[in-house]
């Protein structure tokens, strides 16, 4: 069996180091050591204190989540046994931090009477973004060191915070730029014989709170938790950590803990958090294949997306070169990005001189020549086929071999840009979404001969500039936008039949969603899709009538709602009402009352029965990366984990059995169910328990 603890002695402190490769999270076969270590050490007179450290590249970095759900989560000593043994140590005990102290590790570490990090450690307990609370003592233990304000940001936000920051906020005792060892032998050293303060026996910054201040911090956490009950449950948490005694504290800790471990919202999280990991399994990419190079980027179209794109690249340390038409359009698009990173350094996330070096970092033309020295080269120019292919046949010429060929298009078909081309293999999607450098999806759409170096190349950039990558086969709209339009008339056509704007809006946002499509309509500009419905041969007729009108919005002031003077906030217009009913009238349609659960039935169902089809083709090789599309892509609430997630957790049988209502009702091809959620619902199954059948 391996020695995940060793323990040895320098002098009369004694270093207990854990190793559980490849990140010491905190398993039951190395609680199990640690714990007798540590009575041992307890009840050795020779022994006067104890260091904690960890071998490899980080300090315990978290719980394993590989025991969640299993009984060996609960094995004894629990991590709480744990701590609890060394809160009531008798000798001065030190964590020894270095790489990462988060979630279950930093609970550890609270434990101890004392704290030396290095530098470059980072503490955090990020519990909150699966949809948890730290379940160890980390919401009591924490306040008694920074006081409950800054204690509430770190737990509620799930945010790690760095060395330097976490010695000012009184969490950790050190910070050592020398070797860590040393340095926390030393510091152990120097507190023998010295009284000594448990973390959980000190109350001076929990005893003269200012609650006014905890109470508006706890209801900002609130407002900004829309629907999410751990961000809540948190602050409720570290407030017990005032209000009551540290046990009592800690008893209701655990129990809100069970209370959020057993609910649909944090399993809705792991879930995406599972996902997420699952998305980077591609098929015929493993990991023998290697990836391509990549030292500088190509970015064609300074637009609103080949700017966001040509950020985020930069951002993550790639220089860019950005191509335009002509100079006017180059230098607008590159004052647009300057204004970005503006706002950035005005509202303090950025510093001028970082600022001024990405900057530096673009490299403008209008020259294709200058394409040649890219890797990879990304075009974000006007959604027409024609002008697609004609870029692409540019780059033909100008791109140096081996250079991957992409194109940002949101419906093209890929295939056919790639035929265009000599080198087909090179040649993929990569659709981005905007704002490009502020949405983190990237769905990857793999072409029929797209070479799997290409899609490693293209899975390996997005984790490097921060995005969550998916990849999807090639449709019209790809996986994210051909379900968005399965449910874009429905809107419409509800409004028609009797529902008002501000009804939908609610029933969107009461669901969790950042905002209702009305609303997000008026704020990107009705004009957009009024346009693109002309160019398709579309109707949408109040969405057109109103365009006619001009009401394009919040740009020109009214749109679905009115706007006034200055405000965002929208109002509902008795004109819009009027236009409603009349557009209605003249279709023959009899307006009636429309109940929240029809809308909710009527715009969500036809997504998940789209999805499915999705599925059935293959476009998405598993139902947990269209969760990962729409939770990153699209607003969808996490706490409801995606849209497959949320159909098996209606059940997917009363899914099929509301669409059949609505198809018999409407005879709408939206509303008639996939073969595949026939399938699963006949066989009473879900999505998780079919995905490893397909
Ligand atoms: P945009 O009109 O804002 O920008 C397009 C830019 O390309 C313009 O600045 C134009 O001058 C430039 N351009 C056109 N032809 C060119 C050429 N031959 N050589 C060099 N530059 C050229 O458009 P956008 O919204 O940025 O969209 C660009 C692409 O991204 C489209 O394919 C679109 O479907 C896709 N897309 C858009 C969004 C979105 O929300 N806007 C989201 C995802 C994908």
């Amino acid at each position: 069996m391996p020695d995940y603890v060793k323990v040895m002695r320098d002098g009369e402190v004694a270093i207990i180091t854990l190793d559980n490769p490849p990140v010491n999270a905190m398993s039951h076969h190395l609680r199990e050591p640690l714990f007798a270590a540590l009575k041992q050490a307890r009840d050795d007179d020779a022994v006067k204190a104890v260091v904690i450290a960890c071998a490899g590249r980080t300090f315990v970095s978290g719980a394993d989540i590989t025991e969640f759900n299993t009984p060996k989560a609960l094995a004894e000593p629990s991590l709480r046994d744990l701590c609890a043994l060394l809160d009531a140590f008798p000798k001065p005990t030190v964590a020894a931090i270095h790489g990462t102290a988060f979630g279950g590790g930093l609970e550890l570490a609270l434990s101890c009477h004392y704290r030396v990090a290095v530098k470059s450690a980072q503490i955090g307990l990020p519990e909150v973004k699966l949809g948890l609370l730290p379940g160890a003592g980390g919401t009591a233990r924490l306040p008694r060191l920074t006081g409950p304000v800054e204690a509430l940001k770190i737990v509620s936000s799930g945010n790690p915070v760095a060395a330097d920051k976490a010695a000012k906020l009184g969490i950790v005792d050190e910070v050592t730029d020398g070797d860590l060892a040393e340095a926390a032998i030393a510091f152990a050293r120097g507190k023998i014989g010295t009284p000594l303060a448990p973390v959980s026996g000190r109350s001076d910054r929990i005893a003269d709170v200012d609650m006014a201040a905890f109470d508006a911090a706890s209801a900002e956490v609130a407002r900004k938790a829309r629907g999410l009950d751990a961000p809540v449950k948190c602050a409720e948490a570290v407030r017990n950590a005032i209000t009551m005694d540290f046990d009592a504290a800690l008893k209701r800790e655990r129990e809100l803990f069970i209370e959020l471990v057993q609910g649909t919202q944090s399993k809705a999280q792991r879930h995406l958090f599972f996902a997420q990991r699952e998305a980077a399994k591609v098929e015929g990419v493993g990991k023998e294949i290697e990836a391509r190079p990549v030292k500088r980027v190509g970015v064609i179209g300074a637009g609103t997306m080949g700017g966001g794109i040509a950020m985020s690249f930069v951002n993550g340390g790639i220089p860019v070169t950005l191509l335009e038409m002509n100079r006017e359009a180059l230098d607008r698009g590159l004052a647009t990005i300057a204004k970005n990173y503006e706002i950035s350094v005005s509202r303090g996330s950025m510093t001028t001189e970082a600022k001024d070096q990405r900057l530096a970092a673009f490299k403008p033309t209008t020259d294709y020549a200058d394409l040649a020295e890219c890797d990879l080269i990304i075009e974000a120019v006007y959604e027409e086929m024609g002008v697609k292919k004609e870029v692409f046949g540019k780059l033909e010429t100008v791109a140096k071999p081996g250079a991957i060929l992409a194109t940002n298009t949101s419906y093209l078909d890929v295939n056919e840009i790639a035929a265009s081309t000599a080198r087909p293999r090179d040649v993929v999607g990569l659709h981005f979404f905007s704002p490009a450098n502020v949405m983190k999806l990237l769905e990857i759409v793999r072409g029929n001969r797209t070479a799997p170096d290409v899609l490693a190349t293209a899975l390996a950039l997005a984790r490097k500039i921060g995005k969550v990558p998916v990849v999807v086969g090639v449709c019209h709209g790809f996986v994210g936008n051909r379900m968005l339009s399965s449910r874009s008339a429905e809107n419409e056509d509800l409004l028609m039949e009797g529902a008002d704007p501000a009804q939908i809006d609610k029933v969107f946002t009461d669901f969790g969603w950042p905002m209702g499509p009305f609303a997000m309509g008026d704020l990107a500009g009705l004009d957009i899709g009024w346009r693109n419905r002309k160019a398709l041969g579309k109707t949408a007729p109040i969405a057109d009538a109103l365009c006619e009108q001009g009401r394009f919005g919040q740009k020109t002031g009214k749109g679905f709602y009115i706007y006034e003077e200055g405000s965002r906030a929208p109002k509902t217009d008795p004109e819009v009402s009027k236009l409603i009913e009349e557009t209605a009238r003249a279709k023959g349609v009899n307006r009636r009352a429309i109940s929240d659960e029809e809308i909710t039935e009527r715009t969500l169902y036809p997504l998940i029965n789209e999805g499915a089809r999705i599925l059935e083709e293959g476009i998405a090789a598993r139902a947990s990366d269209i969760d990962i599309v729409w939770t990153n892509g699209y607003g969808f609430p996490i706490g409801k984990g995606g849209p497959m997630f949320y159909a098996d957790t209606v059940g997917v049988k009363t899914i099929v059995e509301r669409l059949d209502h609505w198809h018999g009702k409407t005879g709408k091809e939206v509303y008639k169910p996939a073969a595949l959620l026939r399938k699963i619902a006949e066989a009473d199954g879900s999505f998780s328990a079919s995905k490893k059948t397909g």
